[in-house]
């Protein structure tokens, strides 16, 4: 059997995982060392020189992840954040860039603060705007990134449109998909048009909450290549321990992200309905204004919801410490569930009004549903809002 033509599951545990040929070995070694040696100067064993540029171990899981995606080629990096400057990294100055307006922090800061100095410039769009994109585009837009669901309104964008869009004026513009909070599993943004897909496997595709990195998958054997230069020599790239707990976590992906649906669903729902509750936002309710696009680009829903608790930032914050089994903490995607207020804490460097505008209020609350039993998620969810 082809193992590009594996089901998911089966793509997990086997794609870039063939037996260590020295030993047999049958799990992927952690091939801890910097350098190789060499039979005679210039002549390798078997392709390896020094680790910057590769290493077994991460190699193994560049092609898991590419498989994972659909895609031919994988680049991993030390974060999600390294994997995004990576591609920075191929524009010039004087290139532009649109932007999703709600994107990970890290994500906007690096244009803002970082890329501004040497000159690329960029727009925040609404991506669920198609005129709005089309409105943005200048003869020296380069790069469109966006984040589909979007963090934390989990916001739809039409990936498809959004490509087709881009592909009929017939310009050289490239459409970067940050897929961490929908994952491999739940949606292939490769399949709907996009020329990469970018990962912080720091969240989902780990999803113990204890490694992090960062990937980018790509089909164009011209930008791999580009990007695997850029990788070794910037330098940002992940350690064989990281590259292997990644490994280690990938088998599982699918039945994790299969739970993290399970409950997310049943908590949104169940957080629909209850008294103290405004609104809800998860892409899986009827309620949502993207459900539509929702449902023809993604498997299922993924594990993150958000919702606005009635009354203000004190009552916020009060009942994200009356939860006991949702920890207070940041980041997503591990296999606890944890707990936040974004306009105190993931979301507190957007400017005040910027952050009002964008829906993100002082008493919206956004939850990373893990995969504990759900019912005893709702009795914590129950008890706290009481
Ligand atoms: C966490 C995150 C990033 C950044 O990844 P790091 O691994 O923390 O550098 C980028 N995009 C999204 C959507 C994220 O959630």
């Amino acid at each position: 059997m082809e193992k590009s033509k594996l089901k998911f599951a089966s793509r997990a545990i086997k794609a870039g995982q063939s037996p260590d040929p020295a030993t047999g070995a049958k799990v992927i070694p952690i091939y801890q060392t910097s350098t190789y040696i060499q039979k005679e100067p210039g002549k390798t064993v078997a392709g390896y020189e020094y680790s910057r540029s590769e290493n077994p171990t991460r190699t193994a899981l560049e092609k898991n992840l590419a498989a994972l995606e659909g895609g031919k080629y994988g680049i991993c990096f030390a974060s999600g954040c390294a994997a995004l400057v990576a591609t920075v990294h191929l524009l010039r100055a004087d290139d532009h860039v649109i932007l999703g307006d709600d994107v990970y922090g890290g994500t906007f800061r690096v244009f803002d603060k970082i890329f501004s100095k040497v000159g690329i410039t960029f727009s925040s769009v609404d991506m669920t705007n198609l005129d709005a994109i089309n409105h943005a585009i200048t003869e020296k837009t380069k790069l469109i990134w966006l984040e589909t669901p979007t963090n934390p309104l989990l916001k739809i964008a039409d990936i498809k449109k959004i490509a087709d869009l881009i592909k009929e004026e017939d310009n050289k513009i490239m459409i970067a998909v940050d897929n961490t909070f929908a994952t491999p599993y739940l949606q292939n943004p490769l399949e709907l048009g996009a020329d990469m897909v970018c990962h912080s496997s720091t969240k989902y595709i780990g999803g113990h909450a204890d490694v992090i990195g960062g990937a980018l998958i790509v089909n164009d054997k011209q930008l791999a290549q580009d990007l695997y230069f850029i990788q070794k020599s910037v330098g940002a790239v992940p350690g064989p321990m990281d590259c292997y707990l990644l490994l280690r976590s990938t088998k599982t992906l699918q039945i994790r992200m299969e739970r993290h649906c399970y409950n997310a669903k049943k908590i949104a729902e169940f957080l629909e309905q209850h008294a103290h509750v405004q609104n809800v936002f998860y892409p899986g309710l009827v309620s949502h204004p993207q459900n539509h696009i929702a449902k023809k680009q993604m498997r299922d829903f993924g594990g993150m919801i958000s919702f606005v608790i009635k009354g203000d930032k004190k009552n916020a914050s009060q009942f994200c410490k009356s939860t006991k089994l949702f920890s207070l903490a940041e980041s997503l995607g591990g296999v606890e569930s944890l707990i936040e207020v974004p306009s105190i804490m993931t979301h507190a460097s957007i400017p005040h009004e910027k952050r009002i505008a964008l829906g993100i209020t002082d008493n919206l609350i956004r939850l990373s549903v893990g995969i504990e039993d759900v019912d005893d998620l709702i009795e914590d969810l129950t008890q706290a809002l009481r």
